[in-house]
């Protein structure tokens, strides 16, 4: 891919282009297939973000599955975790002896999926673990929790594309890239 041509003109920087993403997912793909081969996971896709890697994840997994949808907010139209959480919508299936994967387009501070993670497992799950597009590396911090399936890490800024938004734009960029400051300052 040519990125200077195809680059959005409110991106500072692409971190990976769509063939990178694509080798990655298919990376991930491999290791839950290896994994899950006679489990039957349900994947749980955490909306809207995690919707362009869930696509692409469970075609790049070679086992029988099943999916389910959950929305969860806590960021508004804001950059900064606001520490608030709450469950817009809940999954159609019940979860009690499956193993479960949550998937989820990018672990900041891990405060969304370890609540969620706390919420799913007390629906006596066989098992709960995390697929996690990216996990974002901040200086001097651990994140809460450690996802057992982790695409790639991204430096400490706010990044856009491959299903991530701010204030629900860019969603549809092929690629993972830095937003420009001064769209959000
Ligand atoms: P955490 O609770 O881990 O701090 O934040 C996780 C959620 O915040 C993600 O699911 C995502 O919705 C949002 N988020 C965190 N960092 C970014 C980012 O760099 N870009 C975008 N678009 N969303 C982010």
């Amino acid at each position: 891919m040519e990125i200077s041509a195809t680059m959005h003109p409110d991106i500072k920087e692409v971190l990976l282009t769509q063939e990178q993403i694509q080798d990655i997912v298919r990376q991930v793909g491999a290791r839950i297939t290896e994994d899950y081969r006679d489990k039957n996971p349900l994947l749980v896709c955490i909306l809207r973000g995690a919707s362009v890697f869930m696509a692409d994840l469970i075609r790049a997994i070679d086992c029988p599955l099943t999916v389910d949808f959950m929305a969860a907010s806590s960021y508004g139209n804001s950059t900064k975790s606001s520490g608030i959480l709450r469950i817009d919508k809940d999954l159609q299936t019940p979860i009690d002896g499956r193993h479960v994967i949550i998937v989820e387009d990018i672990l900041d501070s891990g405060l969304t999926l370890s609540y969620l993670k706390k919420n799913l497992e007390s629906r006596n799950p066989a098992s709960v673990e995390i697929a996690a597009f990216s996990v974002k590396d901040v200086a001097g911090r651990t994140p809460r929790l450690e996802p057992k399936y982790v695409g790639t890490h991204v430096p400490d800024a706010f990044v856009v594309g491959y299903g991530l938004d701010y204030a629900e734009r860019y969603r549809n960029l092929p690629y993972l890239g830095i937003l420009k400051e001064e769209v959000y300052e």
